[in-house]
């Protein structure tokens, strides 16, 4: 299966312009990368004028985030069927700088939901503010795990992505250890498969957090991920080359 590496450029680059030369040095180093599935999830102002000028087929496109009415009186937001209308398949959703924004556990089964519904990939960022020795972490985990997968069926979970991203690493020097991600990994298939039965197994989990050139490549293996979430590191040309190199 190959790697999927989730290109999440956050409110970044700041003119069309540079988005379209970033995504023209994204595509390169893509298109050369066998073996791995590109997400590049741009500002949503950018993703339109991007999707539209690509014909390949190993970069596809998420929104940021999206609002989970189908339409309404909601200023600044974009709507699910917007997002696939810009050429969007997938939706991230509850990424750690979201939900310090306000968005709760409910607000991604609402959003999750909404995604399964208008053929969305919903990728559900899960995440810890730290860690303590009682292993508190876990039961954060747990609870953004039961509430963003509430109201999906089990035969859904094979379309979904769990974006794992402890909040201390996103804009961190360094990420988790890839073997603590091992335990993690096991983790989260454990309490799909208590929830939703042996059809858990089939979800695709991702590390994000301060992921880079160096260290891309151990955290696949060791931390027995299906791919990556990576946030700084998209936006640098030359870094994120490397990386999926280091993948192919
Ligand atoms: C992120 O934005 O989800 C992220 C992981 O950021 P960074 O790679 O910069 O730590």
């Amino acid at each position: 299966m190959n790697s999927i590496v989730v290109a999440n450029w956050k409110m970044n680059p700041a003119t069309l312009k540079e988005a379209k030369m970033l995504f023209e040095a994204t595509r390169k180093a893509a298109d050369a990368a066998k073996g791995v599935s590109v997400i590049v999830a741009p500002p949503a102002i950018f993703l339109r004028d991007l999707s539209r000028s690509y014909k390949g087929r190993r970069i596809t496109f998420a929104a940021q985030n999206a609002h989970f009415e189908q339409g309404g009186s909601f200023t600044g937001e974009t709507s699910l069927a917007q997002a696939r209308d810009a050429k969007a398949t997938a939706v991230i959703v509850g990424h750690a700088e979201r939900r310090a924004g306000g968005e709760t556990n409910d607000d991604t089964r609402k959003k999750v939901s909404a995604a399964i519904v208008a053929q969305l990939t919903p990728i559900l960022c899960v995440g810890e503010q730290k860690r303590a020795q009682g292993g508190e972490h876990f039961t954060t985990i747990k609870e953004q795990l039961r509430a963003g997968l509430a109201d999906v069926p089990a035969a859904k979970l094979s379309k979904m992505i769990i974006a794992y991203e402890p909040v201390w690493a996103i804009g961190a020097d360094k990420p988790m250890s890839p073997r603590d991600m091992h335990e993690m990994t096991i983790f989260i298939h454990k309490m799909i498969v208590e929830s939703h039965g042996q059809a858990g197994m089939n979800v695709r989990i991702l590390y994000g957090g301060a992921v880079d050139e160096t260290n891309a490549l151990e955290m696949i293996s060791d931390g027995h991920v299906h791919g990556l979430l990576v946030g700084r590191a998209s936006t640098n040309a030359f870094k994120f080359k490397h990386l999926l190199e280091s993948l192919a």
